[in-house]
């Protein structure tokens, strides 16, 4: 429901407004960064335009600030709630799975472990945890000739109950070119009372001849009040851990949440980094095999926090080189660290741990094998060190 959003409120109202004065476009792509609750925005539009029970703050109700949300508790609101009502379609990216032929699949074939995820997370949650959850493996998820044609089949069918029949399109930036055509068609000439509620999380790679053809919604990052407001229901009261995940977060939720729940992974990223750059600059291959084979183990979600992490490490080290120390913030632990390091991050060559630790991040996205990730990863950040570590000598040596 709208009023379980985090923040937003402006977007929110807006959505609302259009509503009741009867605007309800056939398609709509709603955009922004990860993390900033798209999908339950477009479920609870499509929960609120199919509720035959709205309820109004102007008749007394608590609507979370809102001026009017969907009730909630009527059979419309309670079959959109679990994902089951007959008029609700997904459609999101994925693949065989197991020994089948690869892009054999369709949506359908995981419509239980997409309503299994969306409940336990409340909706929001990563591709790769997507992916894990369908179980694919390394293969990459993308929207298939067959989700296109599926849909297709059911929109020429009566809608069973609903006002409006929606379609729901997770991350369309996955559909590729070949098989758009199908859905083109029907987005130009709309079946009546049938709406698509398009998500996409990288508009720059949406097919223009999509984006052409939808009313654009951009999404706005979570806002730092709203996102500590949440946060201190989330840790019982905790006032500096809300307010040091809000400043870390940026308005992302799904960041906000690992860093709350890892609070102990990320303490142990922490030493995790520092060992890592330990045996790189003693280009101990050995041990960067080790270390490899142990990070990979960890599962893509997290590894992609640990680059993240990776990045932050970068900056602390940074901001200790230019003896910024206002501006650090850490453990006495990290800071001890970042002294030790800083010698070795400098203005000069901070892009290039950025960059690196950036294509990692990058790379995990697109499904990468995670132990030559890490491994080649590992043997760039030799050559940092190394090439470091040699005009730090040379200086040295022209001072003497
Ligand atoms: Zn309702």
């Amino acid at each position: 429901m709208f009023r379980d959003i985090i923040g937003r409120k402006d977007l929110i109202e807006k959505i609302i407004s259009a509503v009741q004065a009867g605007r309800i476009p056939h398609a709509q792509l709603l955009w922004g960064p990860a993390g900033d609750q798209k999908l339950p925005l477009a479920l609870a539009y499509a929960q609120y335009i199919n509720c035959s029970h709205k309820l109004y703050a102007a008749d007394g109700h608590d609507l979370n600030g809102l001026s009017s949300d969907a009730c909630g508790k009527c059979p419309s609101c309670i079959k959109f709630q679990k994902l089951v009502h007959p008029d609700l379609h997904f459609i999101y990216p994925n693949n065989s799975n197991g020994k089948a032929a690869a892009n054999t699949s369709q949506s359908l074939d995981y419509i239980e472990q997409w309503r299994n995820l969306y409940l336990s997370t409340g909706g929001e949650f990563s591709y790769n945890e997507w992916t894990d959850a369908m179980g694919i493996g390394n293969r990459q998820a993308i929207i298939n000739v067959r989700d296109c044609q599926q849909i297709m089949q059911c929109l020429s069918l009566k809608s069973s109950e609903a006002a409006y029949r929606v379609v729901v399109i997770w991350m369309i930036e996955k559909l590729r070119q070949i098989h758009a055509s199908i859905l083109l068609k029907t987005l130009e000439e709309p079946e009546p009372q049938t709406v698509f509620i398009v998500i996409s999380e990288d508009i720059g790679q949406v097919l223009p001849t999509i984006l052409s053809r939808m009313q654009l919604i951009k999404v706005p990052r979570i806002e730092d009040d709203a996102m500590k407001s949440y946060l201190l229901d989330k840790t019982g009261g905790d006032q500096s851990a809300a307010e040091a995940v809000t400043a870390q977060s940026s308005g992302n939720l799904l960041l906000a949440r690992q860093l709350i729940e890892n609070n102990d992974l990320r303490q142990n990223f922490h030493q995790c980094f520092a060992d890592w750059m330990r045996i790189c600059f003693r280009a101990d291959v050995a041990a960067i095999y080790d270390f490899s084979e142990r990070m990979s183990d960890l599962g893509r979600e997290n590894l992609k926090f640990f680059f993240e992490l990776c990045l932050e490490e970068i900056q602390g080290s940074l901001l200790t080189h230019n003896r910024c120390t206002g501006w650090i913030k850490g453990g006495e632990e990290q800071k001890r660290f970042w002294s030790n390091f800083s010698d070795y991050v400098s203005n000069q060559n901070v892009h290039k741990y950025y960059q690196l630790f950036n294509k990692a991040i990058f790379l995990i996205n697109r499904n990468i094998y995670t132990q030559s990730l890490i491994m080649d990863t590992s043997l760039d950040l030799c050559r940092i060190l190394t090439e470091t570590k040699k005009k730090l000598q040379n200086a040295a040596y022209r001072q003497a």
